[in-house]
């Protein structure tokens, strides 16, 4: 795929990762939706884009919701006929260990805690995939292209059960549905970014971010450009289906 004629969404764009995606695309000359529950967010991405080549209009999604992400779905496909990207980038964590022994007693991950990390990163990527992709089918669209963005964490990370268990799922999805989608000439790849400078890292302590420092081979965080390097990749090659590149540093050779 040629990026000036991809048709875009891109989920989690009012900032981080998923704003560097939308914006990289419109620079490029594509047509860009971007998604998210931030609407000041994407009202100002919508400013930072309006001279770019390509096109970008904006709507406020929230990705865990059936029936709003159906809605949009069908919106998106009206505006772009030849609707043929997803970029799957949504996401949130909310740290805990599985139990903690404290001063007074054994504190446990709340359910809630888990299940909000799920419905975003697994449920709501799902319904989007779902949905883009039945669009896609319907049209006949040829070299329609996903893209999940998942996690260095995907292989288990401390006090991070319920992130890394539901990038783990996505990777599962990422090659499951290469291999429903590959007849109907539909590719599904997932990247897999280390730590990122964007404002997800503000919930991190500076302690932390000092010991996920270390465990990187490189000694630095990465930038959105450099995971957006892999994402360009995965679009432009048309023969890449079914694999997750990590874009950590080499943090994952461990
Ligand atoms: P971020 O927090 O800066 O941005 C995430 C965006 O997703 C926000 O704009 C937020 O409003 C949006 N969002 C959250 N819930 C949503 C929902 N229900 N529906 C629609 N939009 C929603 O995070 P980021 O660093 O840009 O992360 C983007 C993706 O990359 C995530 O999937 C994250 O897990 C992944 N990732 C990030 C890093 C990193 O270090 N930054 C590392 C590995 C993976």
């Amino acid at each position: 795929m040629k990026i000036d004629s991809a048709e875009a969404i891109v989920t989690g764009a009012a900032r981080g990762l998923g704003r560097y995606f939308a914006l990289a695309l419109a620079r490029e000359g594509a047509r860009v939706i971007a998604a998210d529950i931030n609407p000041a967010g994407l009202r100002s991405l919508k400013s930072e884009a309006a001279d770019l080549p390509g096109t970008l209009t904006v709507a406020t999604v929230d990705i865990t919701n059936e029936s709003e992400v159906t809605a949009f779905v069908d919106t998106a496909a009206r505006e772009l006929a030849g609707l043929n990207v997803l970029l799957n980038n949504a996401g949130i964590l909310r740290d805990g260990a599985l139990v903690t022994a404290e001063a007074d007693g054994i504190r446990r991950l709340p359910l809630l805690q888990w299940s909000k990390v799920v419905d975003v990163n697994l449920t709501g990527q799902f319904l989007m995939a779902r949905e883009v992709a039945s669009r896609m089918l319907e049209r006949k669209v040829q070299g329609g292209v996903i893209v999940n963005i998942s996690s260095l964490a995907r292989s288990g990370n401390v006090g991070q059960s319920n992130y890394s268990a539901s990038k783990a799922g996505l990777d599962a999805c990422t090659r499951t549905w290469a291999l429903e989608l590959a007849s109907h000439g539909i590719r599904v790849g997932g990247v897999a970014p280390g730590v990122i400078d964007t404002p997800i890292l503000d919930g991190i302590s500076g302690e932390a971010l000092e010991a996920l420092l270390r465990a990187i081979p490189l000694g630095r965080i990465g930038t959105p450009d450099e995971v957006w390097q892999a994402v360009r990749f995965i679009l432009g090659c048309d023969f890449f289906t079914g694999r997750t590149i990590e874009v950590d540093g080499g943090a994952s050779m461990g």
